[in-house]
């Protein structure tokens, strides 16, 4: 006899059933419930496509695993690990730069027992949080003094708050940029107080601008990262050099905010040039901005490097407490900074600095590797992609990259990408061209039995 959605029974006649029983009391009512309403859902779904036409025995164990399987679904952490196939390597919406494992370690370490967060161990007195990065920072960058937040939005009203509160901040109108998550310039810089004079147009700013714009109330030169868009053309802004001479003749200071940042110089991956910190400061910026999870692979933070009387301005100003990094963030922030220390190869140990600068033909293998591992009622092919560093750093710039384009017998690649999202580990890859493309250069090669175990399921191949 065929069965019809009608004829499911009630919640409340499955709570009584022994095996439901058990789980009430194992989890609790409304767990039991809401998986309860989730698995006769389900069936309630099959029977109206015509793919179930008898009800199962609910009185049956099986019936009490499924619901079980629901419990358990539910009660998973909201953020769970995912496998990065997107070919952007510091994926803001997937939690940005990998941690290096002495900052897993560092982070482990710190959390687990008490620590000499802001304690000197000689005087048994207070110390600083910022004393644990201060000094690498300064070894790393040639800065006299340094301070860490929250993240490197926090770094930039601190800064602005801090320097020209009530006053004016001179910035080109090339440089009044968005970031994701509705972080605008102009916005920042209202929040601080302080009063923005624009200066020169979208495309060629001169130094020059910015000497007609300086009044007595002028407090700030700022300079920023055009991170996520490039102007190319007939586009033109000063020279970092002769805005620090300018900054400095008029008792100006001159702050930069970089986004990104990188410690080392990553031109020789043939990555077109991002400002080194370190040169940034040795040509004359006052204070350099930038994130702690972007290039430089670590912990969300936003570093402040620079001089010192105006570094201490900040450290004392309120907002520096409301902004100021966590313990965890600080360890791992150390940890990762210490791995740019000789005789360490930031390269090989720093997860985002491997996989930018990890040979196109070390990716094309591991390409090669997963084809050679999946199930064979899939379409796949070893392709050349496109990968980007992400996170509004190296903007434009195409690193040569390789992946594999996977077709699945009877699903299209909209479909099948929204199987992958399902997995118990989610591949996260992108559609294009008929195709569900994993690009392998964010990949890690320990990853590629989840994203095996992913294709392989009964649903897919
Ligand atoms: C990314 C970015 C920020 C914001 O950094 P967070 O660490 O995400 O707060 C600020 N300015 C620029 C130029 C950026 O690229």
């Amino acid at each position: 006899m065929n069965h019809s959605p009608r004829d499911l029974p009630q919640i409340d006649a499955l709570l009584g059933l022994a095996g439901i029983d058990a789980l009430v009391r194992r989890y609790s009512r409304a767990e039991t419930v809401a998986a309860l309403r989730a698995a006769t859902g389900a069936l309630r779904a099959r029977m109206l496509a015509g793919q179930a036409t008898v009800l199962p025995d609910f009185t049956a164990p099986e019936f009490a695993e499924t619901v079980a399987g629901h419990i358990a679904a539910a009660r998973r952490p909201a953020m769970h690990r995912v496998v990065n196939a997107t070919g952007i390597l510091i994926h803001t919406n997937l939690g940005r730069a990998p941690l290096a494992e002495a900052a897993l370690a560092a982070v482990a370490q710190a959390g687990a027992a008490p620590a000499t967060l802001e304690y000197d161990i000689v005087t048994g007195g207070r110390g600083a949080r910022h004393d644990h990065v201060r000094g690498l920072i300064c070894d790393l960058t040639g800065a006299d003094d340094a301070l860490v937040v929250n993240n490197c939005a926090a770094a930039v009203l601190l800064a602005l708050t801090a320097t020209a509160r009530g006053r004016g901040v001179i910035a080109s109108r090339g440089e009044l940029i968005e970031i994701g998550g509705s972080f605008r310039m102009p916005d920042v810089i209202a929040q601080s107080g302080a009063r923005l004079i624009e200066v020169g147009t979208t495309n060629r700013t001169r130094t020059g601008d910015y000497a007609n714009a300086i009044d007595d109330d002028t407090a700030v030169l700022l300079k920023s990262h055009t991170s996520n868009f490039r102007v190319v053309g007939f586009a033109e802004a000063p020279a970092r050099a002769e805005l620090a001479a300018l900054a400095r003749a008029r008792g100006l200071i001159l702050i930069e905010d970089l986004g990104s940042g990188v410690l080392v110089d990553l031109a020789r991956f043939g990555l077109r040039e991002e400002p080194v910190v370190g040169d940034v400061l040795r040509a004359g910026v006052d204070l350099v901005l930038f994130s702690g999870d972007k290039l430089l692979g670590g912990p969300q933070a936003g570093i402040i490097a620079g001089r010192a009387d105006v570094i201490q301005r900040l450290g004392a100003h309120p907002l520096a407490r409301a902004l100021r990094i966590d313990k965890l963030s600080l360890a791992a922030l150390a940890a990762t900074l210490r791995l740019y220390l000789p005789p360490h190869d930031p390269l090989r140990l720093i997860p985002v600095l491997r996989m930018l600068s990890q040979p196109a033909d070390t990716v094309r293998q591991r390409a090669e590797t997963l084809a050679a591992m999946l199930p064979r009622a899939l379409k796949v092919a070893v392709c050349a992609t496109a990968a980007q560093a992400g996170a509004g750093s190296l903007p434009q710039q195409d690193l040569p990259s390789f992946g594999l384009r996977v077709n699945a017998p009877g699903l299209s690649p909209d479909a099948l990408a929204a199987r992958l999202r399902g997995a118990e580990t989610p591949i996260i890859g992108r559609v294009a061209r008929g195709a569900v493309v994993l690009d392998m250069r964010g990949v890690e090669d320990h990853e590629l039995p989840l994203i095996r175990t992913a294709l392989g399921a009964p649903d897919i191949a």
